[in-house]
């Protein structure tokens, strides 16, 4: 890109009608009054490699990528950072002037951050944070967690092979318990986070027995689509401190925007509103 380009930027996916990223982007833009544009792209996992590689030629200083080809597109960059590595996965990626690609993950930033903005007096160290599930997600979860200096986290999923793999990768700090037994340790959750897609409008509900939610305790969940989950609403009844999906996709949006064009936006009610337009 030269000096004169207007930056452009994107979403590549499969299908990526759904994205509510291209609202978000262009909501950041026009507040800032920053000329650049942010494309929704659908790309087959075939095309992926040789998009890429093109994007820069033709003035593109960065992308998000999403499902399916998270995994891909940490394999085809020339650069990834350690968290990125550590998930497995990328969700922003960075053209260099020279075309070079640069990944990284932002989702658990983009977790925390919410997790900060909606539960400000959750305090990391106060004690054991159970995780539903051991997706991709569940992953940037997890480091996060660990990063925050979280004591016990105990992950279940009803693919017990993924959970006993982030015990692997992220060390002692991780117990894993079978998803049959994710009921029993609910009530030993100080924070608990619902990283399956289960509950999201299409899917089945999450059937785990939540009876035993203590009072006070944060809960948050990944899906967005309802805004207010089953599991929100429940521990919403039983006195919880609740934090919605959608601010994590607004959060992990910031380091992108910021590096591509350079201003760090910020996450307000408008922001909201114009993501769930
Ligand atoms: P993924 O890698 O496909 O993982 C899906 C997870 O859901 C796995 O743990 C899977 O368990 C579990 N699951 C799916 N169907 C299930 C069922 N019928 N019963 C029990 N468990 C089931 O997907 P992901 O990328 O981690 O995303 C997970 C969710 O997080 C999605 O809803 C996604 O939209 C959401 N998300 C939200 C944000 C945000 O910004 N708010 C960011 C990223 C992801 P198995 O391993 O047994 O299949």
């Amino acid at each position: 890109m030269t000096d004169t380009q207007i930056p452009l930027a994107g979403v590549i996916g499969s299908p990526i009608a759904h994205s509510r990223s291209p609202r978000l982007h262009r909501h950041w833009l026009k507040t800032y009054g920053i000329e650049g544009y942010y494309i929704p792209m659908d790309v087959a996992a075939n095309d992926l490699e040789q998009v890429l590689r093109t994007l820069p030629k033709a003035g593109f200083v960065g992308v998000n990528v999403t499902i399916p080809h998270k995994e891909a597109a940490l394999l085809l960059a020339d650069q990834v950072t350690d968290r990125a590595t550590l998930i497995g996965a990328a969700n922003t990626l960075i053209f260099r002037p020279d075309g070079r690609i640069i990944a990284d993950n932002t989702d658990g930033y983009g977790f925390l951050e919410n997790l900060r903005s909606g539960a400000p007096d959750w305090d990391p160290k106060s004690g054991p944070a159970v995780v539903f599930g051991a997706g991709g997600a569940a992953r940037a979860v997890v480091a996060a967690l660990v990063e925050a200096g979280v004591p016990e986290i105990l992950v279940t999923n009803r693919t017990r092979a993924r959970a006993d793999r982030i015990r692997e990768d992220f060390g002692k700090r991780v117990r894993v318990v079978d998803w049959v037994q994710a009921g029993n340790i609910v009530e030993e959750a100080r924070l608990l986070v619902n990283t399956t897609s289960l509950g999201m409008i299409g899917k089945p509900q999450l059937r785990v027995p939540l009876d035993g939610l203590q009072r006070g305790t944060v809960v948050t969940d990944l899906v967005y689509t309802p805004l207010k989950t089953h599991l929100l609403q429940v521990a919403e009844e039983a006195g919880c401190i609740t934090v919605d999906g959608l601010g994590m996709l607004l959060y992990q949006a910031v380091p992108g925007f910021e590096r591509w064009f350079g201003t760090r936006p910020v996450v307000d009610n408008a922001t909201r509103a114009a993501a769930l337009r």
